[in-house]
């Protein structure tokens, strides 16, 4: 922020972040990894939130491209809760806990109890990681079953995304846009002039 500032001393300028690996943890079904990754997220929007409420003539927009796995809280009927305690337990990411497991799944239990603080696995559950080519994506499976979450999918989904917007014109970022309106008014908000 402070080489941009110095460079852009007359223009301003314009910063792009991506919070890329949200896309990746949910493309994985990954329950830890999702949330884990968007709080990093919320850390990086506080960094620029912070800049702009000093500079004062700061635009930040916080948009996605697209919605990825198409999560569920509160998955499997009217009355199943999505249960937090258990999501909070975690302390790594499937990814990690599957590469974790042994080839003969001798540790599976106890890669359960260790990063995930499950302790009572069924035999169908631990029978179903074993014979699992993707072992990562079956631990996922298992975790989010528990919880009471679900993907949709391990692709991308046709759900609109939310846009915030704080500083000048961010009256504008309301109601449905289009994805092609976001460029125009931050345009307009740097007194651009597109054509
Ligand atoms: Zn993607």
């Amino acid at each position: 922020m402070a080489l941009l500032e110095k460079k852009g001393k007359k223009e301003g300028f314009f910063l792009m972040v991506e919070g890329g690996r949200i896309d990746h943890v949910a493309h994985a079904n990954d329950p830890a990894g999702t949330i884990g990754d968007t709080f990093a997220f919320d850390n990086a929007v506080k960094v620029a939130l912070d800049y702009a409420k000093k500079d004062k003539d700061t635009l930040v927009v916080v948009v996605a491209d697209h919605e990825t796995g198409g999560l569920t809280i509160g998955a499997g009927g009217e009355d199943v809760k999505a249960d937090i305690t258990l999501l909070s337990r975690l302390t790594k990411t499937a990814e990690f806990m599957g590469k974790q497991i042994k080839a003969d799944g001798s540790n599976i239990d106890a890669v359960f109890a260790q990063y995930a603080g499950i302790n009572d696995l069924s035999a169908a559950e631990r029978t179903g990681i074993q014979s699992a080519s993707k072992k990562a994506l079956a631990v996922a499976n298992v975790i989010s079953a528990r919880a009471g979450i679900k993907f949709a999918s391990t692709g991308h989904t046709g759900v609109t995304v939310p846009v915030m917007a704080v500083g000048d014109k961010e009256h504008e970022f309301t109601g449905l846009l289009d994805n092609t309106e976001i460029p125009k008014i931050i345009a307009e908000a740097m007194d651009l002039d597109l054509n």
